[in-house]
């Protein structure tokens, strides 16, 4: 197996980063290294005078604990936006390099590839009627035969709630082994029943597993998703980020977010969305107009209708909002649903299988 480091962009091959005031490891109980101020701002409850660690070590250890992998393999950005956007910056040469992706599939992989003058080589998912499929042969062909350096799975699959199974992972990783690092996205993992392709990790380097607490963990406002991978991979990541990327608030709400009691509660209301998830879907399946609810392991149901249009309306009509996917290769009629509160999804329920002709 090759080094996955090995793929780093050749001229970032000795980029150090930049070097701020926390890097060095220096004892002293008198600051003045970083041009802050010297007294707290008048406003200032939360103790933020001085700049953050840039990766504070008790969150690291509670994320790897959290995610199963040790802490040196995980690097903890601005959400896993930033994780995405660090991977494209770094395996891609500007103007040069590619990525493979699958639609539809989550939108951020093309925009930063887009940014970074990466090319976008696309292998759409296969749609049997019934559900989603990854044609793993056609991504590896994709792959090496336009140098792409990095495939972006998402799986669960956003907007398509698929899963990719760790099989097809795994054989991926191994035809690209010393060619590309096969990233899977897994920002709805919690809401699955298979496993996660970190434990793949110990057999495959060549595998970026993301993670997020924007879904499950109910903290989309804290900006907190992670990159976990191969210890040395991760270290080019963190010289490529910005020198303070974690706000102190944050990353105290994180770690309380975190402990015992509060995990306790988000796994219980995990499982209360995947119950109401099989609830919406199947009283969807009813709906006047339905041409197809997808199976999902998310948070969310993707579904096909005759009228997308006019569920819609009939949706916004009732106040409720969803996601229009119909701009996405291949879903011309379909909408995205989250799964709400059981009184929410009871308001999408009334207004779509009493409303829709
Ligand atoms: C929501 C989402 C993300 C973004 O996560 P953040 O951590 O909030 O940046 C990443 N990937 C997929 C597939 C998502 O749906």
């Amino acid at each position: 197996m090759s080094a996955p480091v090995d793929l780093i962009r050749a001229d970032l091959r000795d980029f150090a980063g930049y070097r701020s005031a926390r890097s060095d490891r220096l004892v002293g109980d008198v600051w003045l290294n970083a041009n802050e101020a010297a007294w707290p701002n008048a406003a200032d409850d939360g103790g933020v005078r001085r700049y953050p660690d840039p990766q504070p070590e008790t969150l690291r250890t509670r994320l790897a604990a959290l995610y199963d992998c040790r802490p040196e393999q995980l690097l903890a950005g601005r959400g896993s936006d930033e994780a995405i956007d660090l991977l494209v910056r770094a395996f891609c040469t500007p103007g040069q390099g590619a990525i493979v992706i699958t639609s539809p599939t989550f939108g951020m992989y093309a925009v930063s590839a887009k940014l970074h003058g990466a090319r976008v080589v696309d292998v759409p998912l296969v749609d049997d009627g019934r559900a989603f499929r990854c044609d793993i042969d056609a991504v590896a062909d994709a792959a090496l035969a336009s140098n792409a350096t990095l495939v972006f799975l998402c799986s669960p699959g956003n907007p398509t709630g698929d899963i990719v199974p760790l099989d097809a992972v795994r054989t991926l990783a191994e035809r690209l082994d010393g060619r590309a690092i096969v990233v899977v996205d897994e920002a709805y993992q919690e809401f699955a029943s298979a496993p996660s392709a970190i434990t793949l990790q110990a057999e495959r380097s060549n595998i970026v597993v993301l993670r997020t607490l924007s879904k499950a963990h109910a903290l989309a406002g804290v900006r907190l998703g992670v990159a976990i991978g191969d210890a040395d991979l991760i270290a080019v990541l963190r010289r490529c980020q910005a020198p303070y990327p974690l706000p102190a608030p944050c990353v105290t709400l994180v770690e309380r977010a975190l402990a015992d009691e509060p995990l306790a509660t988000t796994r219980a209301r995990v499982t209360a969305s995947v119950r109401e998830r099989e609830r919406l879907a199947e009283a969807l399946r009813e709906a006047p107009g339905m041409r197809c609810v997808y199976p999902s392991s998310s948070n969310f149901v993707l579904a096909r209708f005759d009228d997308a249009q006019s569920a819609f309306d009939a949706l916004l009509a009732a106040g409720v909002v969803v996601r229009d996917v119909r701009a996405q290769p291949g879903l011309g009629d379909a909408l995205r649903i989250t799964v709400g509160r059981p009184d929410e999804n009871d308001r999408v329920i009334a207004a779509l299988v009493g409303a829709v002709a």
